[in-house]
């Protein structure tokens, strides 16, 4: 049997069910395939970060920072709540539901927007062709104008700690302990590292993170990551820089991990271990090679600028061609696709995709950090106000942390906001825009933000770009 569609989507995560629900808004007879499972076989839209990533580690980020505040910050405020019991099945149940609710929205919302959806895995044939196969075997083959491959990206399996689901999980494992590691150790100090550390070592696990490189999230500013690193110390993590792992041995009684710091051999051993050295493309069974889909070096699905593929009407988009490895960086290349696909000129800014660490403080940035913009070639002019000034980050007993505007000491213009503190993730929508619209620091200054808000913070940090701050001690700095 052979159905014939306008486009058809191989993959249904961030990436490609958004591809999908745009095209079909555009008038395309679209269909999206996933081949998603999960650990009960029930298969689901979403990928990876619905079902496996995002979506469940926030989950469990929030269940634990209530966790961690009921702790240390609820005598404060003078609530005295006793002794607290950890339900961590409840807990685990409650991060599942919250990803189960999401990733049936999907199917839904491609009923609405007359999208097919099918369970199964795909196949390019070349000429245009597609095989499904269902996830009882049976097949059946599309035929579509434009095929868009969105097959997302796994963990990387670090050869000298290779995966055995027990004792050494990756990401998705990490969601899934049964009971809290007495001793959790974590290959990689990045951004998976951080947050499923954290998750952790909230509930009580002496968690170590092992790191190989010698600075903490390199990709940060030096001054938002410095002041990450001691606020995430503070809470207990054990992040330990210029740790590079050799070696890891699963026993019955646990893992022993072999690393290499400051020219030592050295050991520890753990209950489990996390490995989250990044994630790698995923193209497996996907037939490039047939369909004469070429993949770089690093198996990437090669691109242009139109996110063509140098097999006619085959095009990719999201994790599977690289760059920033985040869900809304693919949203977005599925959209501007789609709408490429039925003639718009639609483009993704990458100049402006945020990036975001769900620890507590929060981590949050876009575009550039000062010491980027320097190697860029920019003579810099930079405002860093504190949250300790801010009246709401107080009054919510969070007056940690702080927000870093980076601008162009000739045209003013904002290069880079980098912050770290309460619920930056939500304040990174207003350096988005800045941005997005090459904002100076003056149109911010001269933006009302209100009071008592964390968003003043961002205001704040304008108005000392020129040494103009209210609430805060001016000390204009220039490079
Ligand atoms: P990452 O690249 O952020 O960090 C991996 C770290 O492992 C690196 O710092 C690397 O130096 C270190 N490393 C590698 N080999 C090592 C070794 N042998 N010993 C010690 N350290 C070693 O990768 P990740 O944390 O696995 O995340 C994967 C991808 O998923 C990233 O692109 C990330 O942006 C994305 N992601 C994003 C979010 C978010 O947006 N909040 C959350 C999770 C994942």
């Amino acid at each position: 049997m052979s159905d014939s569609y306008d486009v058809v989507v191989v993959g249904g995560g961030p990436a490609g069910y958004p591809a999908a629900i745009r095209a079909a808004q555009l008038g395309m007879k679209t269909a999206c395939i996933d081949a998603w499972l999960n650990r009960d076989n029930t298969p689901a839209f979403g990928g990876t970060c619905l079902n496996a990533g995002c979506i469940p580690s926030k989950a469990l980020l929030e269940s634990t920072e209530l966790w961690h505040r009921a702790h240390h910050e609820f005598a404060a405020h003078g609530l005295k709540v006793g002794d607290i019991k950890l339900d961590l099945a409840q807990m685990l149940k409650r991060k599942d539901t919250v990803s189960r609710a999401l990733t049936s929205g999907i199917k839904t919302l491609f009923g609405s927007n007359k999208v097919t959806g099918l369970f199964g895995t795909g196949k390019l044939l070349g000429n245009g062709q597609v095989e499904v196969t269902a996830h009882d075997g049976k097949k059946q083959t599309l035929t579509a104008r434009h095929i868009i491959i969105a097959t997302g990206s796994e963990p990387v399996n670090l050869k000298v700690a290779p995966f055995d689901g027990e004792r050494i999980v990756d990401s998705w494992g990490a969601l899934e302990f049964p009971e809290v590691p007495r001793r959790l150790g974590v290959i990689g100090a990045g951004v998976i590292g951080v947050e499923l550390g954290s998750v952790w070592s909230r509930l009580g696990a002496r968690t170590v993170l092992l790191e190989a490189l010698p600075n903490f999230l390199p990709m940060v500013d030096a001054q938002v990551a410095k002041e990450a690193l001691r606020q995430l110390t503070k809470q207990g993590l054990d992040i330990r820089l210029g740790a590079k792992v050799t070696g890891a041995k699963a026993g019955k009684g646990g893992v022993t991990v072999e690393f290499e710091q400051d020219g030592k051999t050295q050991k520890e051993e753990f209950d489990k271990l996390i490995v989250a050295v990044g994630r790698k493309p995923y193209t497996k069974g996907l037939g490039c090679d047939a369909a004469g889909v070429a993949l770089d070096e690093r198996g990437f699905v090669k691109v242009d600028a139109h996110y063509k593929t140098g097999a006619a009407g085959i095009y990719a988009v999201g994790d599977v061609i690289g760059g920033a490895m985040l869900a809304h960086k693919g949203i977005e290349e599925g959209v501007a696709l789609a709408e490429q696909l039925a003639g718009h000129h639609t483009q993704v800014n990458y100049n402006a995709v945020p990036s975001v660490v769900y620890t507590a403080p929060e981590i949050a940035w876009v575009g550039k950090s000062e010491e980027q913009a320097k190697a860029d070639g920019h003579t810099v002019k930079t405002g860093v106000s504190s949250f300790m000034a801010s009246g709401r980050a107080k009054a919510m007993e969070q007056a940690v942390g702080l927000i870093k505007i980076i601008s162009d000491a000739k045209t003013d213009r904002v290069l880079g906001v980098q912050m770290v503190g309460p619920y930056v993730s939500e304040l990174a929508a207003e350096a988005v825009l800045a941005l997005e619209y090459a904002a100076t620091t003056e149109d911010i200054v001269l933006t009302m933000h209100a009071h008592p808000t964390l968003s003043e913070t961002f205001h704040d940090a304008a108005q000392l770009v020129d040494g103009r701050a209210i609430h805060s001690v001016n000390k204009p700095k220039r490079a």
